[in-house]
């Protein structure tokens, strides 16, 4: 144990400090952020709250707390995944051990397709979620759309159990199903919109991410093969049975993938409607439409 660690901070503004502190020496480079978000979630305690409460006194078992927090955080492990939660486009989602932890870049497909949804100008819009995880994306876009119905799938029963659960609390049981499915193996019937951020790391490079995500997010959620590109194909090898005529297919891509996920779309008769960049600048989200001359 550090010198650091040893001590007691008595008040939520000297564990703060103290938490600072030693994730930055700790080489992290968001520690002050860091520091208020961890110990605000593990008080649930809102960020104003943290900030202008530092007087508050914290009890024996909240200093453990956030010791065993600390301790968790300094071997990388992310933020949220201590914490259990984290929040995806104003929606509060529990994570679970087999869930990819749901990114603020994923946030321009829900907004891509949400404005796609709309242009369909209908409202009882069916929507299928491939690879659901915690059910960010179609949790998030049934939220947004009130008529809408999902099915969302994955292949890992943590996963269906956590998506689940969060439509449950989040007041969406009613209009969403959860399948276990690989792809589309068990899924049935035609949707509006079609939606996947499915796993497209190349292997090779799965060992140069960064711990945080290497050794705390699923892999399955990651690994996308020798190219990174298995999901896709799977995807775009089957998804014209399970497409309404005019409706949207989005996908998620890693940041050099626009040009070779478009051209296996469309091998499979689809044409791009939309690219659209994350928040770090790099090719993210794209949609693709078959024309409808195409339509047996
Ligand atoms: N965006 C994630 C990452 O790079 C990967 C998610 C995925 O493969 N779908 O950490």
């Amino acid at each position: 144990m550090t010198p650091e660690a040893t001590k007691s901070p008595a008040t939520l503004g000297a564990a703060v400090a103290n938490l600072r502190a030693r994730l930055s020496k700790a080489g992290f480079t968001d520690a002050a952020m860091e520091a208020r978000i961890l110990i605000g979630g593990l008080l649930d305690l809102s960020s104003t709250q943290v900030f202008v409460g530092g007087d508050r006194v914290l009890s024996d078992g909240e200093i453990a707390e956030i010791e065993k927090a600390a301790a968790r955080r300094l071997k990388h492990e992310p933020v949220h995944r201590i914490l259990g939660k984290r929040e995806f486009h104003g929606l509060d989602l529990l994570l679970s051990k087999e869930t990819l932890e749901p990114r603020p870049d994923t946030e321009v497909l829900v907004e891509t397709l949400i404005t796609h949804a709309r242009m369909l100008e209908r409202r009882d819009l069916r929507i299928l979620d491939l690879g659901t995880g915690t059910g960010a994306i179609i949790l998030a876009l049934l939220d947004a759309l009130p008529d809408a119905t999902g099915v969302a799938s994955d292949i890992s029963e943590d996963a269906l159990r956590t998506a689940r659960e969060n439509a449950a609390r989040l007041g969406l049981s009613e209009r969403f199903q959860a399948v276990s499915s690989h792809w589309f193996d068990k899924i049935e019937g035609r949707f509006d919109i079609i939606v996947s951020n499915p796993p497209y790391i190349r292997s090779d490079v799965i060992p140069e991410l960064e711990p945080e995500v290497r050794c705390f997010d699923p892999l399955a959620a990651l690994d996308g093969g020798v190219d990174g590109l298995d999901a896709y194909r799977e995807i775009a090898g089957r998804v014209s049975e399970f497409l309404e005529t005019g409706g949207y297919v989005g996908v998620e891509i890693g940041f050099d993938q626009k040009v070779t996920v478009t051209a296996l779309f469309a091998d499979a008769g689809f044409e791009l409607v939309e690219a659209q960049r994350d928040y770090g600048g790099n090719d993210r989200a794209l949609i693709f439409t078959r024309p409808a001359f195409d339509v047996p």
